[in-house]
């Protein structure tokens, strides 16, 4: 058993951390501050190589694995906490699931504009009637003349304001081998906007409706029966999110490692006072189990997808330890921490939001405990 990068991981994170820093750090707060996509950094990371990693060299991406793309949202992280959304849109999220399972076609159309940083692939699961019971959505695809109308909304959906392209999971048929996924232009004719609303993040969403919005039938990315493709596929993401939830506790909690050893009170430095001192020592035993959990999860996938148990308790720890950290690193930093002077406020919101995203901690603990008990427990009224 090894814990250590290798040589080539560890010349890959500092050639990304010196990227980041040369190119990234200066802006990082007003980045942060504003609710539009970074296109400038972009199309710089595509520029660097990475956006794609973890894309085969034949889809036009790096051949990499899932581990590099996690060190590479650490070393972007620690510069420029909003920018490491940027790697998690062009490497984990639905562009992941597009490279995997889209045809030939499919890729062609779109994987080379996403993989320049020109655009972005959303994902719509959510709808009003079906969050954490994400199989209960009622968003129908049809069979109509050479494709598919839509039917349905979704809301929650990060890059909605912007996406042009919408992976959106449907109903082709009842129950949950009728659920399949779809990829839509959402400049296309029956695809109609609500009102912009923000997240806590300071990110905006907009609820996107489909009316009779028509898709060729070359544009299904799978078919129904293809819930569970789907849903291994978005495990990828899930270890995005956990890794943001991670590197962003770590920013905030060095922000306030630097602050503890600056400021003064009472004559002594901060560092000096032992309810500070024990607050550091738990922040700190939460990174390195967070980080083992992470590295675990992602290094098992190999050039695959990862494994739902090992996915589910890396999300589920990081995305506590990441919050708890960065409120702990805002408490150290007093007054100043709760400003928009520093980043770490930002940090508190964004992990915020990634304990309810992509499969709410509640949600990870069920799965984990049905890997505890081997069997299924359903969560559904009258079943068990
Ligand atoms: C920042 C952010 C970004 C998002 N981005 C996207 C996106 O890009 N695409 C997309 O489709 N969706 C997105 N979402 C939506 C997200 O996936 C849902 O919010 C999430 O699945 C929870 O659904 P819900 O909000 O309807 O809450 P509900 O399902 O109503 O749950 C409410 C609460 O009850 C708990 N709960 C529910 N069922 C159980 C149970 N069986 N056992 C224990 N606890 C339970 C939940 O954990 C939660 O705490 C995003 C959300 C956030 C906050």
């Amino acid at each position: 058993m090894d814990f250590s990068l290798t040589p080539e991981q560890e010349q890959f994170r500092e050639s990304v951390r010196r990227f980041a820093e040369k190119n990234l750090a200066k802006g990082a707060r007003e980045r942060a501050h504003s609710s539009d996509y970074p296109w400038d950094v972009a199309r710089l990371m595509a520029g660097q190589g990475l956006l794609g990693i973890t894309v085969p060299e034949a889809d036009g991406g790096q051949g990499g694995a899932l581990i590099d793309a996690v060190i590479a949202i650490e070393a972007v992280a620690s510069a420029c906490p909003k920018s490491a959304d940027v790697v998690q849109a062009g490497n984990f999220g639905p562009i992941r699931v597009l490279a995997e399972y889209g045809t030939k076609l499919q890729k062609e159309r779109y994987l080379k504009k996403l993989l320049a940083g020109e655009s972005v692939i959303s994902v719509g699961m959510t709808e009003p009637e079906a969050g954490s019971a994400v199989t209960d959505l009622q968003t129908t695809a049809t069979a109509d003349k050479g494709g598919y109308r839509v039917n349905g909304s979704k809301i929650f959906t990060t890059h909605s304001k912007y996406a042009e392209l919408m992976l959106v999971y449907v109903r082709f048929g009842p129950g949950v081998d009728g659920i399949g996924s779809v990829l839509v232009d959402t400049k296309g004719q029956g695809v109609r906007f609500g009102k912009p609303s923000k997240f806590m993040s300071g990110e905006e969403w907009v609820q996107t409706y489909f009316e009779n919005a028509f898709v060729p039938a070359d544009m299904v990315l799978l078919k129904e029966g293809g819930f569970k493709k789907q849903i291994s596929g978005f495990n990828v993401e899930r270890v995005g999110n956990a890794a943001r939830s991670l590197a962003l506790g770590r920013y905030a909690y060095e922000a306030a490692r630097a602050w503890a050893m600056q400021r003064k009170q009472f004559g002594r430095l901060l560092c000096e006072f032992q309810g500070l001192q024990w607050k550091f020592s738990e922040m700190k035993i939460k990174l390195d189990a967070a980080q083992l959990l992470l590295y675990r999860a992602a290094v098992n996938a190999d050039r695959g997808f990862p494994s739902a148990e090992e996915t589910a308790i890396a999300k589920a720890f990081c995305n506590q330890a990441g919050f708890d950290i960065a409120n702990e690193s805002l408490q150290v930093m007093g007054g100043l921490g709760y400003t928009q002077e520093e980043l770490v406020e930002y940090c508190v919101r964004r992990c915020r939001g990634w304990m309810i995203a992509g499969g709410s901690v509640e949600i990870l603990k069920n799965r984990i405990a049905e890997a505890v008990f081997e069997r299924t427990f359903s969560q559904r009224a009258g079943k068990s």
